[in-house]
């Protein structure tokens, strides 16, 4: 339902996918050793909004992670490579819609182990709120193709 109660469309448009995120997760030192080169590869290949570190856990995340934001064009390229470059680290790839709770917990997709997201912080509805998505201003100048 939506915030009118009528029903949701369905099927849903993929127009309604705002932006993409990826988040890159690790635990050990090694395994943060390795997001730091996924991290580097990944800014010298896309077009992207790479954000900070953080190395303890926030909002519905169970452990350390940096976070991609991309536009929905570039999906088609950055995920397979994730697929094939992650280097045993767990992505979580999530569509940013209206809806973030449901974004994060029934319409993601995970590379590697699926980890246990606490969503009960995410809100239902961003227009709800009078909230949007921040637009994908890349922070990133691909030299590389992928
Ligand atoms: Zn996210």
């Amino acid at each position: 339902m939506d915030t009118d109660g009528a029903p949701d469309a369905f099927p849903r448009p993929v127009a309604e996918i705002e932006s993409y995120h990826a988040h890159i997760y690790y635990e050990t030192a090694i395994m943060r050793d390795r997001a730091a080169r996924l991290r580097t590869l990944i800014g010298e290949r896309f077009s992207a909004r790479i954000g900070r570190w953080r190395d303890t856990p926030v909002g519905p995340h169970p452990l350390p992670m940096f976070q991609v934001a991309f536009a929905p064009d570039v999906f088609a390229l950055f995920v397979p490579w994730l697929m094939l470059n992650r280097d045993g680290l767990t992505v979580l790839v999530h569509p940013n819609t209206d809806n973030p709770q449901a974004d994060h917990l029934v319409h993601a997709l995970w590379l590697g182990m699926r980890l246990d997201l606490d969503g009960s912080g995410l809100p239902v509805s961003m227009r709800a709120l009078g909230e949007a998505h921040d637009p994908i201003e890349p922070n990133t100048e691909p030299v590389f193709m992928p």
